[in-house]
């Protein structure tokens, strides 16, 4: 269905706005370079007002970099209008034109481009198939569901054959359990066609289930770049080890290659390009520790809650608070309140930053 692949490249893209409050100018996105393979799915990610729908303005083309230089394929692209650029939006708001049927806002890009009604009527027909809207033709958008327009939206956006597809935020007006659902069914609908895909959502969550590769931007900045598991198990900041899941950090110092120390317990653990003697982090996920009668640190259980799959601890480790999900909770020891413990993990699930 889809021409030919083609991949986004981001060269040192800028983007400078006023601030209406201080009259200031700001970067609303600072020298961001991305390479987005053919026909991946990757999400930009990040908490509201970082920069993910500026920079997708601006590979659509309603908004113009100030400063870098952006590539659909090889073919620079920065002058060219939305209509000129090969490819396709997907808004939050769907944007369907209320007063049309659904094969008419289907067809809208088409007719446009003016190609011959029989050809028309068997790609908007073959589109209304793979979005599972066959038999909705004719019912008005105002008469569908938000699920069935969100399904109406992304039929639009594809039928014209674009070679890259962008969704701002497309979920956000549905409930949580559709939003569920269609998230699935948008990953399976860009497998099948194979285009390039790329997202703007602040879920992790929804980050998570539908992306090749995450893009974290914090502050107009890209902070991190990769699939879900790399930025999971090996964020490259405390804000990507924040933001992709739950995190504890014990403050320490490195002592050594690999090996750090906290309230002068010695840890192994990787440190990266950490230098000996200086201040660091121990990443700890909640689900990557245990309590247990010996073990590693010492602590003290101050908060401890059955939650089903798990039982959810506090443990103070001197001044630090430290949140940890014990699975399997059935099959272990209980702690309460109060109890002394000893936290254990492997040195493989955590690392310094
Ligand atoms: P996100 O989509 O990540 O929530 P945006 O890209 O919409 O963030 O916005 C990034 C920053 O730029 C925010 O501080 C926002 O207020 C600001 N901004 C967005 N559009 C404009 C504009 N047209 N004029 C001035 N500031 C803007
Ligand atoms: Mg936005």
């Amino acid at each position: 269905m889809v021409k030919e692949k083609k991949g986004v490249r981001l060269e040192h893209i800028s983007k400078i706005y006023k601030d209406p409050k201080t009259g200031k100018d700001f970067y609303a996105v600072k020298d961001v370079s991305l390479d987005i393979e053919p026909g991946t799915f990757v999400t930009l990610l990040g908490p509201s007002g970082c920069g993910k729908t500026t920079t997708l303005r601006m590979i659509a083309g309603f908004e113009s970099p100030d400063e870098g230089e952006i590539y659909l394929g090889n073919e620079a692209i920065n002058e060219l209008t939305p209509n000129k650029r090969d490819t396709a939006m997907v808004f939050q708001s769907y944007a369907l034109f209320p007063h049309y049927n659904v094969f008419d806002n289907v067809a809208y890009g088409l007719k446009l481009r003016k190609l011959p009604k029989e050809e028309i009527h068997k790609k908007v027909m073959d589109m209304l198939e793979l979005v599972e809207l066959s038999g909705m033709e004719n019912r008005l958008t105002n008469q569908l569901s938000g699920g069935q327009q969100q399904r109406v939206a992304l039929a639009r956006a594809l039928v014209v054959e674009p070679s890259v597809l962008l969704f701002d935020e497309p979920l956000s007006n549905l409930d949580a359990k559709l939003r569920v659902s269609m998230r699935t069914e948008i990953r399976k609908i860009q497998q099948k066609v194979g285009i390039t895909a790329i997202y703007v959502t602040h879920d992790q969550a929804e980050a998570m289930s539908i992306s090749d590769k995450i893009i974290i931007m914090n502050g107009g900045v890209v902070e991190q770049m990769g699939t879900p598991q790399e930025t999971y198990y090996f964020p490259k900041s405390e804000f990507v080890a924040d933001f992709i899941g739950e995190a504890n950090f014990l403050k320490g110092k490195v002592t050594g290659t690999d090996e750090i120390e906290i309230n002068g317990i010695k840890i192994q653990t990787n440190t990266g390009k950490l230098e000996t003697g200086s201040e660091c982090k121990l990443v700890l996920r909640p689900e990557g520790a245990t309590l247990g009668e010996s073990g590693i640190m010492p602590c003290e259980v101050v908060y401890s809650c059955f939650m089903g799959s798990y039982q959810n601890y506090h443990v103070m480790i001197g001044d630090s608070l430290v949140k940890l999900e014990e699975y399997n909770p059935k099959k272990k020891k209980i702690y309460r309140v109060g109890d002394k413990a000893y936290l254990n993990f492997d040195s493989d699930t955590v690392f310094a930053l």
